[in-house]
């Protein structure tokens, strides 16, 4: 039987996306899953990885079914494709009977290339039965992290997803995932029974983002400049809270931001409100929790802003992944506060697994390692991702503003020491009163007034001392036992510093200071448009908001903002020079070539009478 098409996964990307080459990973994907093969994709947000299931399933003869666990997130990607004239539908608790049978009809007839099922549709009753009647050629499972119970987003319903190779032997399935570290990933290919899958990792680096850290204090005002130096741009800011999100809106507001919120909370209907003024840009700034953003193809978010430590750095880079999609420069802000640790701590506890809750700290632990670190954090981030970073960035706060180091072997020496002295029971702020000779409740019970190191450290603050001990932990010579009530242990490496047989560099209290100072000055990057097009960008926005509206669909689905760019760029005036646009296929041509080209025609007229 004749699997593939004869068009070349490239042809059918220009004919029926308009995009005119792949990006990196995109067709070595394609290619493996149209030779049958199974499949797991990790690509950052925004990478690309819808088209590497879609390509096959227009490569291939029958259907392909997509897993996806968001309604809105299907609703989008059916509306995207159909938006290029691809026969696509979706199949969700949200749909009415009928329009379940209207789906059932075009399944039968064959006139279906792509169908979106949640998760529990799937495993309702007799739907496998049916569709193994339908000739499947390919799964897709997409945001395939949620199969692990270790990652951040379980779904357990997805763990039945185990089941799809058994019943459906010689279907290949691709998994795909913007969020993995290491045993998520292989979670994902053991509880999908993936056969020799092959692991596709694209790179996760996002150079247009700058990544910056904060402390805690005064977040408002911080906000406020934020907001203040991308006037008229949009962006996020993520909250852990449900009133946190109210409030922060409200506050944004009577600042006179044009500012709302989005949560879990909120109404359906709300929500969708919501999401499409912020995506229109009638609405500047979202307020809102990780509900938010999944699925939202809106390229120009310019900054987004984490209010409160998220609890993982899988979390973090995709939420702040959403910001700059179009590749111009965007800011990322994270503001760190111990309160917001303990806060994360105290949901963690609940946890009844010890084993997961033992994930989760672990997680946590590095999340803050890169609140507080004083290397690159685009190379932490990328060596988390199992990435080997390159040279310093220079697009992080750290790099802007280097540490200034000095030989602090000695200060190391009296921490460790005092440490193995207290025979590694005591926890940072205990081990900072026994440094700096305080007689707190917990040293006066535990006697360590009387050990030797006590007081040794009494002319450094106590702010320079947690930044000292942080540092140890950093380089390996402290470890924090979450186990044991985060006493702190001393480590080979750190025994080797005590013995004199190692020196320690560490950061000067003073860095830290003077990176809080010039983060409240930094400008915005000017966005990379000429003003011309700038201009005409609005008048392409201002058609694709009229055609939008006639077709009863989200802007999106006309075009994509980075399609409209390139289209304000190019200006073009042939139907030819309008094919050559991004996000250009055959169908949008044949809909859309006459109104844009008159737009850009008029546009013309009018500066050449200037
Ligand atoms: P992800 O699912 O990885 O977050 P998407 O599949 O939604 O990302 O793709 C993000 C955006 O990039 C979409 O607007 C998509 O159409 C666009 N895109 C994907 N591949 C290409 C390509 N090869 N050329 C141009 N644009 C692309
Ligand atoms: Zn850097």
């Amino acid at each position: 039987m004749e699997l593939v098409s004869t068009a070349a996964p490239l042809d059918l990307l220009e004919r029926h996306f308009g995009y005119k080459a792949f990006r990196p990973l995109q067709q070595d994907v394609i290619e493996h899953v149209l030779a049958g093969r199974d499949a797991v994709v990790l690509m950052p947000t925004g990478g690309g990885k819808s088209l590497c299931y879609q390509i096959p399933a227009l490569a291939l003869d029958g259907l392909t079914v997509v897993v996806s666990p968001l309604i809105a997130l299907m609703k989008d990607q059916v509306q995207a494709l159909q938006g290029n004239g691809i026969a696509a539908a979706y199949l969700n608790s949200a749909l009415t009977f009928e329009e379940e049978q209207a789906i059932a009809g075009q399944l039968h007839a064959g006139a279906l290339k792509l169908l979106y099922v949640s998760p529990e549709k799937l495993f309702s009753a007799n739907f496998l039965e049916w569709l193994a009647g339908l000739g499947v050629r390919l799964f897709a499972v997409d945001e395939a992290h949620c199969i692990s119970s270790w990652g951040h987003h379980f779904r357990p319903e997805y763990k039945l997803l185990g089941t799809l190779k058994g019943r459906f032997p010689q279907v290949p399935v691709i998994a795909l995932t913007a969020t993995a570290d290491r045993a998520v990933r292989s979670d994902i290919a053991h509880d999908l029974g993936l056969r020799d899958a092959r692991f596709f990792v694209s790179s996760f680096d996002r150079p247009n983002l700058s990544l910056a850290v904060l402390p805690g204090q005064d977040r408002l005002s911080a906000i406020l400049r934020i907001v203040a130096r991308h006037t008229g741009a949009c962006g996020i800011i993520y909250c852990n809270s449900k009133a946190g999100t109210e409030k922060l809106a409200a506050k944004l507001q009577q600042n006179g931001v044009r500012a709302d919120f989005y949560h879990a909370g909120r109404s359906a209907e709300e929500r969708g409100s919501v999401q499409d003024a912020f995506i229109q840009g009638k609405i500047h700034v979202i307020c809102a929790t990780i509900a938010f953003g999944m699925g939202i193809d809106k390229g120009d978010v310019r900054f987004v802003v984490h209010y409160n430590l998220p609890g993982t750095l899988e979390g973090y880079y995709q939420e702040i992944g959403r910001a700059g999609r179009d590749g111009a420069p965007a800011e990322t802000i994270l503001f760190y506060s111990y309160a917001d640790v303990q806060g994360q701590m105290y949901h963690i506890e609940k946890v009844d697994d010890p084993r997961y809750r033992g994930i989760l700290i672990a997680k946590l632990d590095r999340m803050k390692e890169y609140a507080e670190a004083q290397v690159c954090r685009r190379s932490i981030l990328l060596s988390y991702f199992s990435e080997s970073p390159g040279e310093p960035c220079g697009n992080c706060d750290v790099c802007k503003d280097p540490p200034k180091y000095f030989d602090g072997t000695r200060v190391a020496q009296k921490a460790l020491s005092a440490v193995v002295r207290c025979r590694e029971q005591l926890g940072l702020s205990v081990l900072i009163d026994v440094l700096k000779g305080t007689h707190s409740p917990e040293v006066q019970e535990k006697g360590w007034d009387q050990v030797r190191t006590f007081g040794a450290g009494g002319d450094t603050s106590a702010f320079a001392w947690m930044l000292f001990l942080q540092q140890l932990v950093q380089h390996g010579l402290l470890e924090i036992d979450y186990r044991e009530h985060n006493h702190l242990k001393i480590t080979e490496r750190g025994k080797a510093v005590v013995r004199g047989e190692r020196t320690v560099q560490l950061v000067t209290p003073e860095t830290v200071k003077e990176r809080q100072e010039r983060s409240r000055k930094v400008k915005a990057a000017p966005v990379d448009l000429r003003p011309v097009s700038a201009d005409l960008l609005g008048r392409l926005k201002e058609l694709r908001r009229t055609i939008a509206a006639e077709i009863g669909k989200p802007a999106f689905v006309v075009f994509s903002d980075a399609s409209l760019t390139d289209m304000a760029q190019r200006a073009p005036v042939t139907l030819h020079e309008f094919r050559l646009v991004n996000g250009v296929g055959d169908h949008k041509a044949r809909l859309y070539a006459d109104r844009f080209l008159a737009v850009v025609r008029a546009f013309q007229a009018e500066q050449e009478r200037a």
